[in-house]
């Protein structure tokens, strides 16, 4: 028999607030979904472990269920109905896409925006030199790492190179089981007595980060480099490049392996560049179920927007980053293809009323490291989707903060269709921050809410988010999409 609740008890149930875990709350069937979904994800980020590679995974699957490009659109004068399909794919490197809905695109847009870049190590714009018998290539680290994760673990050389006849050549070095790889060495034990005294952000300095490419020398004595030579020979076979073309490429480093489960119960999923791939492919799936419900006839009611940017880890600056017009100007562009006459005020109208949720990732709580953590709002691995009302460092400053009346009807939305949420706050007061493409939005008059997964190890070569929570973010966008 059930024992009789205190008055106190029964008081506290009805005042007091708990998040539990979210694997608590769902039945085997549920738990099938959210594994089957998990698979899906980790085999396209690792198909994707660029922005051009994601941007290139997402448009085909885009252009697959038949949306069109919204620019020849527009050059043809072709006009916009709901239930349309439409993308803007910017440079290869963001991209943008939408349903448009049944009412009018001056009611506002939904939107789910997220980065589709992450912290990685480019190569410098003339790279190669020989040094102690190697040939080294010379590099410039991307976004907020911490150097010395980067060394003595595998690499893959990801990216662009033009040849000698201006052709792009797409190179993807160290994915293949058979594939060499790279690596950055970092200083052995028994030397690094002075490097053990150093702060961690000099322990490994940024310019150290220089990546093995050989130590072959071409057999030639009247060659002064012989193992650069090597190494330009063999990219020249590969490629038709010259030293001079790296000039213009852009040659990204990236951890060269694979998403996989961890954990005995495998509920996690470790990989390169959760931040932010893992809400953007919530997102993407979101909106593609947006798109689907469509075609059987369920039009959603406003448009919908999937915006997927480049650039964030750097500050979201240039024109392919959320900084950028690349958000105002697909809107523009619907409103002209929708609206009988266009106008700069429809516009306007249109930004004013809409919401986004700026769908990017928090740091979850880490029992390692405990004490930079508010535990009463931290994101934990496993309670769902993390909301987080502000961002920015000390006193808030450079953060998004948004309004109580948006929050409520984002919580209420996700409520209503059963979608747990928690809690996201970086972190203790005054023990760091950041930011994230929110503000780029709420700028333009945009309602905006940061809501994400938590990440372990963020920015780190292996990061790790819980496999439920990758699942709830996808269906709160859903939700969000639908009904916001
Ligand atoms: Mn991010
Ligand atoms: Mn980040």
């Amino acid at each position: 028999m059930e024992e009789q609740k205190t008055e106190g008890q029964r008081l506290a149930e009805k005042l007091t607030f708990e998040i539990k875990s979210r694997w608590e709350t769902i039945g085997e069937n549920d738990r099938d979904a959210i594994v089957a979904f998990a698979e899906q994800y980790k085999r396209f980020i690792d198909k994707g472990k660029t922005e051009r590679e994601f941007n290139a995974e997402c448009l085909s699957i885009l252009k697959e269920q038949g949306f069109m490009d919204i620019e020849a659109a527009l050059l043809e004068g072709r006009r916009l109905k709901a239930g349309d399909k439409v993308y803007q794919n910017n440079r290869g490197k963001s991209l943008v896409f939408a349903i448009v809905g049944r009412v009018s695109i001056k009611e506002g847009v939904n939107i789910v925006g997220a980065h589709i870049d992450s912290p990685r190590i480019d190569l410098k714009t003339n790279p190669l030199y020989e040094d102690g018998g190697f040939a080294i290539f010379d590099t410039h680290y991307y976004g907020g790492i911490k150097h010395y994760q980067w060394t003595t673990i595998p690499l893959a050389m990801h990216g662009v190179v033009f040849n000698k006849n201006g052709e792009k050549q797409t190179v993807r070095i160290g994915e293949d089981e058979d594939d060499p790889v790279f690596v950055i060495t970092d200083l052995l034990p028994h030397l690094a007595q002075d490097q053990m005294q150093k702060k961690a952000n000099e322990f490994v300095r940024g310019e150290e980060l220089d990546v093995l490419a050989g130590s072959e020398p071409f057999k030639d004595e009247k060659v002064k480099e012989k193992v650069k030579l090597t190494i330009l020979n063999a990219l020249n076979q590969k490629y038709g490049v010259t030293e001079e073309n790296f000039a213009s490429a852009e040659i990204e480093f990236v951890p060269a392996h694979k998403a996989r489960d961890v954990g005995l119960d495998r509920s996690l999923i470790g990989a390169y560049g959760h931040d932010d791939r893992c809400c953007a492919y919530a997102a993407f799936r979101a909106t593609l179920e947006c798109a689907e419900a469509s075609e059987r006839g369920g039009i959603p009611e406003k448009t919908v927007v999937c915006l997927l940017t480049d650039k964030e880890e750097i500050g979201s600056m240039g024109n392919t980053g959320a900084q950028s017009r690349l958000f105002e100007n697909f809107i523009a562009y619907l409103c002209s293809q929708t609206l009988d006459r266009y106008s700069d005020i429809d516009l306007r109208l249109a930004l004013n009323r809409s919401a986004m949720l700026s769908t990017d990732v928090n740091a979850a709580y880490d029992p390692n490291f405990g004490d930079v953590f508010d535990k009463k709002t931290a994101s934990y691995c496993g309670k769902g989707l993390a909301l987080s009302k502000y961002t920015g460092v000390r006193g808030k400053v450079g953060g998004s903060d948004a309004n109580a009346e948006f929050l409520q009807k984002v919580q209420s939305i996700l409520d209503r269709h059963g979608v747990r949420w928690q809690f996201g706050n970086l972190g203790k007061v005054d023990k760091g921050g950041g930011g994230t493409i929110a503000q780029h939005a709420a700028n333009l008059g945009v309602d905006t809410l940061d809501c994400g997964i938590p990440v372990l190890s963020m920015h780190s070569p292996f990061e790790v988010i819980s496999k439920i929570d990758l699942w709830t973010a996808y269906r709160g966008y859903a939700a969000f999409l639908k009904d916001a």
